[in-house]
């Protein structure tokens, strides 16, 4: 059976790819940063199992700065499989970070490959790139050929990260392929991003607060999909017989106004009555419509998404309303 290292395996993909993956009965390895919380909310139904944590799943503590430990623990578990997730993953923070977002997510890529090269039987790489490298488009929808013209730090760091996965599938032979996702979301996706961000105050607003949702600019449009479909492609392509990049996306273009839409009528609210416009919350810089054209990964992969937005758009609220539900019902 198949070993596969995972790095950012707390985050929403890698709990998602780790579920995938022991699914499929694979042995997976995550690589954890040293924090003092211990709990890993995405993935401590997991870890909390004794069925499978300590036979079947392992984590270990490194990070992407710190070459020699990722060295180590690539000999010690001698993956078949490498899924490199981890990386500083918010645009609108990336703009107050830029240097760390650069040294985590563009350089902390290099690293891995470097290591991945001087194994003798090097493992297959996954890197997971974003849309945020083609910025301001040539074209829309975006597809494998389009050009890199990023506009926000995280998608320099991201266009570095792709370009130097395809020059080392290249010069040193290595299977090492960039799946190019588009936003996926989940009830897993960190409280940040805009989607779940609405979607918790939803829950919130439908039981009982008063509060009023501030938003930057929500003519800013998205492809969103769902991070369940998402991994199930990052492991097509490394079961495919050829390295190669895939755009991953739904190809449908919606804007934030939109999801506010469904997500506060999913509950029979207005959205009109509860958002506010809040300057702090625009962006220097932002991409504005990012759509992709994922043909060649429906075509070469036989992939394509399974929910559409107004059903995730549900599953997150209906998830929000539920953990809300039970924190308030589990109160002393
Ligand atoms: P991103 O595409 O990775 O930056 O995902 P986000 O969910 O953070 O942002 C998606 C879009 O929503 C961007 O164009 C933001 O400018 C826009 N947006 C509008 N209001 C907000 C907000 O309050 N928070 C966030 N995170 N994004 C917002």
């Amino acid at each position: 059976m198949s070993t596969a290292l995972i790095t950012g395996i707390t985050g929403q993909d890698g709990s998602y790819l780790t579920e995938l993956l022991l699914s499929k009965g694979y042995t997976v390895h995550g690589i954890v940063r040293r924090a003092s919380r211990t709990e890993r909310p995405r993935i401590d139904h997991l870890t909390l199992d004794g069925a499978i944590y300590g036979s079947r799943l392992f984590l270990h503590y490194a990070d992407m700065q710190d070459a020699t430990t990722l060295r180590r623990i690539l000999l010690k578990v001698a993956p078949d499989e490498v899924y490199h997730l981890a990386g500083q993953t918010h645009v609108g923070v990336s703009f107050e970070i830029p240097e760390s977002t650069c040294e985590f997510t563009a350089m902390g890529t290099l690293r891995l490959l470097e290591i991945v090269r001087d194994r003798p039987r090097p493992p297959r790489l996954l890197h997971v790139g974003s849309s945020e490298v083609f910025g301001n488009p040539v074209e829309s929808p975006q597809n494998e050929q389009t050009p890199f013209r990023p506009a926000t730090p995280y998608g320099v760091a991201k266009a570095f990260a792709v370009d130097m996965v395809r020059v080392y599938r290249q010069a040193f032979q290595m299977f090492a392929v960039n799946a190019l996702c588009y936003n996926h979301e989940s009830p897993r996706r960190g409280e940040s991003f805009v989607t779940r961000k609405i979607t918790r105050a939803v829950a919130r607003i439908k039981l009982g607060s008063r509060e009023t949702l501030k938003l930057g600019n929500i003519d800013s449009a998205r492809d969103w999909g769902f991070a369940g479909d998402y991994v199930e492609a990052m492991w097509r392509m490394l079961q495919h017989d050829v390295p190669d990049d895939f755009v991953i996306a739904t190809g449908r273009l919606a804007t934030v106004r939109e999801f506010l839409e469904y997500a506060f009528s999913s509950v029979g609210l207005r959205w009109q009555d509860h958002v506010q416009s809040d300057a702090a919350q625009y962006r220097a810089a932002d991409v504005q419509a990012l759509v992709g054209d994922a043909s060649k990964a429906r075509h070469v992969l036989g992939w394509q998404p399974t929910t559409d937005l107004v059903k995730l758009v549900e599953m997150m609220v209906n998830s929000d309303l539920a953990a809300l539900q039970s924190r308030r019902s589990s109160a002393p």
